[in-house]
């Protein structure tokens, strides 16, 4: 008789890593408790962690999240993408979870030392990034409903490029009836685990509806549009230089991303006027039906800039311009994966080396 269990590993080994699959070689830990606070960041290979039954986070979901960017720039350099702004809202996202705040140079420090251990996995071509991965839950053996006492903190990283690149096709986007992702008062504003998992069904209808992304709705009104399901929403109304670029207003209900934030500043700085107001969807549809908006696009860190060019709404759904890209977006997400890659000055330093 053995006192052991044998078990199988959780995850039976992938040949082909699809996308969000491809990790990279090593991972950054950090412990917290309450007599010591954070300890010094551990870079170790990447591995299974082996975890008490009774973590509080998995059962209670005290887990929050960041996804961030590395690139590799023309001239050899590796670097993260506006690290101090997802420190920022990671510490938000602990605060609204009652967990202890990570400081923004610890964050930071973790992401560069990541970085220079998995450089290798930048091409000097630029054609593939690394979105980082940082992750931290409540790590006490206790199932009492209260906040954990003690705290683990991970960062990964996995390989990614290539899949909305340049010349992406437009993508369909499915408007959720069934389903909120947010409400007033709840988590809508930060990137806490417990926000995803309850969206899954809803991505299921849009895909079996034949699209990508789920449009949702305000919780209340069920009027305004809010965003994606992992990304910010632009219109464009009008065309050419006097375009203006229209975004969701932050209400507390949707996520603040950084992309949203870089994407305002470069769109102001081609000549649009930018506007953030509240979109009601029949508007959105009115709008595209009289010429008036003439794109849409997703942003996030991982999927840039997408274009969507059509919306679907139960049976019926309308068309977004000519439904190909429009050339907002086309220059827009061009100038962002210039600066990505430092082939135009990074005038507001968002870019910060890992590796010189
Ligand atoms: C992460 C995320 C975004 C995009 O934020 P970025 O900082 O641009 O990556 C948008 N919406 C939701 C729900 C998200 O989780």
């Amino acid at each position: 008789m053995t006192t052991d269990l044998e078990l199988a590993p959780p995850h039976p080994a992938v040949a082909e890593p699809g996308p969000g699959e491809a990790f990279t070689d090593h991972m950054v830990v950090m412990d917290w408790t309450e007599a010591d606070g954070w300890s010094a960041p551990r870079l170790s290979r990447l591995a299974d962690l082996s975890l008490h039954p009774g973590t509080l986070g998995l059962h209670y979901g005290q887990v929050v999240f960041e996804g961030l960017k590395a690139h590799r720039r023309a001239d050899g350099t590796a670097g993260v993408w506006r690290p101090r702004d997802h420190a920022l809202r990671f510490r938000g996202s602990c605060r609204r979870m009652a967990m202890p705040e990570l400081p923004e140079d610890a964050f930071t420090d973790a992401a560069h030392r990541l970085v220079r251990a998995d450089e290798g996995f930048l091409p000097a071509d630029g054609s593939r990034s690394l979105y980082l991965r940082p992750l931290m839950f409540g790590s006490d053996a206790s199932l009492m409903l209260r906040p954990s006492r003690t705290y683990r903190f991970l960062l990964m990283a996995f390989v990614t490029g290539g899949f909305f690149g340049d010349g992406a096709e437009p993508v369909a986007v499915h408007v959720s009836r069934d389903h909120v992702r947010a409400v007033p008062g709840g988590t809508g504003e930060v990137k806490v685990a417990g926000n995803y998992a309850p969206t899954f069904l809803a991505q299921r209808a849009a895909e079996a509806a034949g699209c990508r992304q789920v449009v949702w709705l305000d919780a209340v009104e069920r009027r305004w549009v809010e965003e994606l399901g992992g990304m910010n929403l632009f219109l464009v109304r009008g065309r050419g230089e006097r375009a203006e670029v229209v975004t969701p207003e932050l209400t507390r209900t949707l996520l603040p991303g950084v992309t949203r934030s870089t994407l305002l500043t470069l769109a102001r700085r081609l000549g649009h006027r930018v506007v953030e107001e509240r979109i009601a969807l029949d508007e959105w549809r009115a709008q595209c039906e009289a010429g008036v908006v003439t794109e849409a696009f997703a942003c996030g860190t991982w999927a840039v800039v997408t274009p969507v060019g059509r919306v679907r709404d139960g049976d019926g759904g309308w068309t977004v311009g000519d439904g190909r890209p429009g050339p907002v977006t086309t220059a827009l997400h061009r100038l962002l994966t210039d600066l990505h890659r430092g082939r135009v000055p990074d005038e507001d330093g968002w870019f910060h080396p890992s590796t010189r």
